[in-house]
């Protein structure tokens, strides 16, 4: 072939796609456990608690919608088995889950802590991306095929799973195009039919690689795997800010009462949630139907300095493990003042984005103490309320008193050296003043241990030494900023004096 089209064609053959044998072999025989799910509302919810300050009717709601749905599952699976005509006939509401609130303030934290508690694979994505690549059924059956990978392939397992989309709200305003030609209302319709039943293929139609090792096996083995995913038993969960909500239902929930508060609505609140209806979700923009199929409707609502404090100070997820790991890589203790941890949680809170706030603020607040503490000698950093308030200042304070620390773990390191010289070779030697001083420059502009620096300064100094002793017998050796400077120059006047007594001494 390369001799009739050159050198530059290339040859493809197409082999086996890679798929470990015990890999896939591992997923069939998961594929045929049963998912069993044995939790009390409670259970969760005392889980839930470890992790997600405030949010309680939230957890509380969850933990029941969860529940139930695990709980029919492993209902329906019974029926099947003792009468599946029945079984078919059974109705049920699936318990899918609308979740309203701002960003940060634990609805997703919510939901991956469920999944992790029972153990059912997870996946969470933005509704407004079912809109950027104008082929929605595609993009949204890729969620299920996502739980299956997420499962280790195990199909059975990923029927089980928890589907969480985002920014639900903004495939909701009415009859709006978002994207060139995908209607909000398209992807509602398509989600629908996933929150119903639908079997969703486990190889996307697009995927080359996948529909070519599904080709292999079939030869292989003369069966085809399972090759769809059923959507009954995997729990929809759907979030967004719904920032016209709150005022569209204070209106109405004003206008029927007399004496409310003519005070703008600044959060919603389990208060006024009450007040939400289906109408206000079809209003908002949803279609009936689609908002039919999401029984489960809960607020998360703000989180305001004191609740961060706590998210700090409480939750078994708080970022201060997060930096307490981090400092401690650098060989620092880092421990936080209740009081520097209010301030925190204050500053945070202004930045309006619930939790995540506190990222940002550790993040700025922390970078310099990182980069200049590291390695600085310095090994705990209690974080006060003065350090939140000037860092740059308390910064500088620590990092002379680093300064003076790592001096003086160098200088101990210099003497350690001449004992140890001393014990191993039976001849003393004594650093002076100035040669401790030069030693510290030189450790900590070479950026060397004081251990490496002098053997390698020293390295021939007990054959020399030894010399001297056998001229002289003499034992204790006196090194100065000169032996540091040229040790081996220092060394050789040594050895020359020693066979010159007589000699003026020079160095010792
Ligand atoms: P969203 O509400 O936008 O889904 P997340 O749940 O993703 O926000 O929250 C971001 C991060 O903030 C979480 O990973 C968690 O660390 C922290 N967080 C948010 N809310 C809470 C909360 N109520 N309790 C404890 N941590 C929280």
């Amino acid at each position: 072939m390369k001799q009739n089209f050159g050198d530059n064609v290339s040859v493809a053959t197409i082999t086996e796609p890679e798929a470990a044998p015990a890999e896939e072999e591992k997923a069939e025989k998961a594929d045929h456990n049963e998912f069993e799910f044995h939790l009390l509302p409670r259970d969760i919810k005392a889980h839930l608690d470890r992790f997600v300050i405030k949010q309680e009717e939230a957890k509380k709601v969850l933990a029941i919608a969860v529940c139930d749905h695990y709980n029919h599952a492993n209902y329906l699976r019974r029926l099947e088995k003792e009468d599946p005509g029945r079984a078919q006939e059974v109705e049920y509401i699936k318990q899918n889950v609308i979740l309203v609130g701002p960003t940060g303030v634990g609805k997703t934290y919510l939901i991956k802590h469920i999944a992790d508690l029972i153990k059912v694979p997870f996946v969470k994505a933005d509704a407004t991306k079912f809109s950027e690549t104008g082929y929605v059924g595609g993009d949204v059956e890729d969620l299920v095929r996502e739980l299956v990978h997420k499962a280790d392939g195990d199909v059975n397992l990923a029927q089980f799973g928890i589907i969480y989309i985002d920014e639900i709200d903004k495939i909701a305003s009415a009859g709006n195009l978002i994207g060139r030609d995908v209607s909000g209302r398209g992807v509602q319709t398509t989600l629908l039919k996933l929150m119903e039943e639908t079997e969703v293929p486990v190889r996307s139609m697009n995927d080359l690689q996948a529909q070519l090792q599904a080709a292999f096996e079939f030869q292989r083995r003369g069966k085809a795997k399972r090759d769809t995913i059923n959507t009954r038993h995997i729990l929809f969960v759907v979030s967004g800010a719904f920032e016209k909500l709150k005022e569209q239902v204070a209106r109405r929930v004003r206008h029927g009462q007399i004496g409310f508060s003519a005070q703008p609505v600044e959060v919603m609140d389990n208060d006024l949630f009450q007040h939400v209806t289906t109408k206000d979700f079809i209003e908002y923009g949803f279609e009936p139907e689609f908002i039919g199929r999401l029984p489960v409707r809960v607020v998360c609502e703000d989180l305001d300095a004191k609740d961060l404090f706590d998210i700090m100070k409480f939750s078994e997820g708080s970022l201060l493990r997060q930096y307490e790991r981090a400092f401690r890589a650098y060989g620092i203790e880092i421990s936080f003042e209740d009081e520097a941890l209010r301030l925190l949680a204050q500053t945070a809170a202004m930045e309006k984005t619930g939790a995540r706030g506190l990222l940002t603020v550790f993040e700025k607040l922390f970078r310099d103490y990182k980069f200049h503490l590291a390695g600085s000698g310095l090994s705990q950093l209690r974080v006060s309320a003065t350090l939140v308030r000037e860092p740059q200042r308390v910064l500088e304070q620590l990092m002379a008193e680093g300064h003076k620390l790592e001096t003086q773990m160098l200088e101990a390191g210099a003497r350690e050296f001449a004992d140890e010289f001393s014990k191993k070779h039976g001849l003393e030697i004594v650093f002076d003043e100035s040669a401790i001083r030069r030693l510290v420059e030189r450790a900590q502009a070479e950026r060397m241990t004081m251990g490496d620096l002098c053997a390698h300064l020293f390295k021939d100094y007990q054959f020399g030494l030894s010399l001297i002793k056998k001229n002289t017998g003499r034992t204790e050796f006196v090194l100065n900023a000169a032996a540091i400077d040229a040790p081996d120059k220092f060394l050789s006047e040594l050895v020359v004096q020693s066979y010159y007594p007589a000699a003026p001494a020079q160095n010792a």
